[in-house]
């Protein structure tokens, strides 16, 4: 029998590309290839790119740079490397990678990752392979589902796309330009994902889609279902006690949505709704289609069906135009709307976006100066979001063992991770958990009675109130 290969797969970037490598492991494992922690004693690495932020392609000749390096020692060793770069940068720069870097074997866009066994055969007979089409057909539909250890050591918090690619157009944003436009996956296919996933030990997934709540898959009823209905159904899956999905966009918060805010408990009260500016001249060139009049609205419809429901958000500051009025106007937002958290990045013109062709008028100091005002912002709220939790009992999700000997390592409705000391056959469960004290971003607590006490406790994900 022949040894395993070994693959080492690196991820940047979002959500949706961790989700991607996972597929690409489950793909090539098929192929013979077992996952390595380690470069030095890999037979494939993989570099699975990220383009939506400054300087991502150039981060990557540089990482290349190193694997040649890598590549030339495993070649006087008698070992063969080869290298594929995935992901946004492989489809944005295409042949531009082959040129510039010989080391790469293979350059593989996001809608063609499922062809990787063949596009390293190819490159094996051929010299090197190259891939970045749209793809006609469901890569969805030819990639191996995850084997049984590979789910349970994934953990019990899993990641399922549903939807791929946007039609928005953002002004700033790569992402209708390498992800394609907008498609759904059908519910059928999602439930069997979601299905296989519970079997073997998952209790936690997150929906994700680069605008997930413009989800709108063919249902076992043939008609369209938005993403509220097929979050309901998976509600129904057993084992499923929590659900999660990311990320939306203002502007298609429909009332499925909102319904199962209100109606689905295993759907948690946390939302990741980017707004990226709050001035209405700046949402306008950067082509959101929302005013901040209009973001307010979604969020109170969300307020309205589910009162601990919390926010987080993307902004963007320093974008071609912006005035300290329009800045002020972002604080303003801020303030009023009360994050749990949110994410900040100074604007970065991506090539090919009309946004770099736009006049770049805030200088890199008022730049720097505008990101440290918004994060202390967003900072001071987030404490006091999670300093609210402390002297309340609060429902964990458990994960897995904590750094700490002796304690297991979970998450609240809200993402804080929270420790306690506590045998780890909790791991799995959501307990109640008395919030004792927070150490920088996690909570610390202690079991509000034995696990044994607990095991037979309804599923609930709500903060209580307690003395
Ligand atoms: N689809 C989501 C949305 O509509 O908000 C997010 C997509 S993007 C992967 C994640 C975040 O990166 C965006 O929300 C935005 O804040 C940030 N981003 C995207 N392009 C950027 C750019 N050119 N400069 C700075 N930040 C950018
Ligand atoms: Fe990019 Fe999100 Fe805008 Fe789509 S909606 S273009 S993914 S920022």
């Amino acid at each position: 029998m022949k040894p395993p290969r070994k693959l080492h797969i690196k991820s940047y970037g979002c959500q949706m590309n961790v989700y991607d490598a996972q597929r690409m492991v489950d793909t090539l494992a098929g192929e013979g290839f077992v996952e390595t922690a380690s470069v030095d004693d890999a037979d494939l690495v993989i570099l699975n790119t990220c383009h939506i932020r400054e300087k991502a392609s150039e981060k990557v000749y540089s990482e290349l740079g190193r694997l040649r390096v890598v590549k030339d020692d495993a070649a006087r060793q008698g070992r063969e490397l080869k290298i594929a770069v995935a992901g946004c940068v492989a489809q944005a720069e295409g042949e531009e990678i082959i040129r510039r870097a010989p080391t790469v074997d293979v350059v593989v866009g996001p809608q063609s990752y499922h062809h990787l066994p063949q596009l390293l055969a190819r490159a094996k007979s051929e010299g090197r392979a190259l891939e970045t089409e749209f793809s006609v057909e469901d890569k969805f539909g030819f990639l191996a589902p995850p084997k049984p250890d590979a789910i349970r050591a994934r953990g019990i918090s899993a990641f399922v796309t549903v939807q791929e690619g946007c039609d928005k157009f953002c002004t700033f944003c790569v992402v209708p330009y390498t992800r394609g436009t907008e498609v759904s996956r059908p519910v059928a296919k999602i439930v069997d994902d979601v299905m296989r996933l519970a079997d073997h030990g998952v209790r936690e997934v997150t929906l994700i889609g680069q605008n997930v709540n413009a989800y709108h898959g063919e249902g076992p009823d043939g008609q369209s279902w938005p993403l509220g209905k097929l979050l309901s159904r998976l509600a129904e899956i057993s084992g499923i006690v929590r659900l999660r999905y990311s990320t939306s966009h203002p502007l298609d918060v429909d009332d499925s949505l909102i319904e199962a805010h209100r109606d689905v408990p295993a759907l948690m009260p946390f939302v990741h709704l980017p707004v990226q500016s709050g001035s209405d001249r700046i949402l306008a060139a950067m082509n959101r289609k929302h005013t901040a009049a209009d973001y307010r609205k979604a969020i109170d419809r969300f307020r309205k069906a589910r009162q601990d429901i919390a926010f987080s958000s993307d902004f963007i500051v320093g974008f071609p135009g912006e005035t300290e009025e329009d800045f002020l106007a972002t604080l303003a937002l801020v303030t009023q709307i009360g994050y749990a958290g949110a994410y900040s990045f100074k604007y970065s013109p991506r090539p090919g976006t009309p946004a770099a062709e736009m006049r770049e008028t805030v200088s890199a100091e008022d730049m720097d100066e505008r990101l440290v005002r918004l994060q202390g912002l967003i900072d001071s709220q987030q404490s006091a979001f999670n300093m609210a939790a402390i002297g309340k009992s609060v429902d964990v999700l458990f994960e897995r063992p904590a750094r700490n000997p002796g304690q297991i390592v979970g998450r609240t409705a809200y993402l804080q991770p929270t420790h306690v000391m506590a045998p780890a056959d909790i791991i799995g469960q959501v307990l109640p958990v008395r919030i004792a004290s927070l150490e920088r971003y996690s909570l610390l607590g202690e079991l509000a009675a034995p696990p044994h006490a607990l095991a037979m406790r309804p599923v609930s994900s709500h903060i209580t109130h307690g003395a």
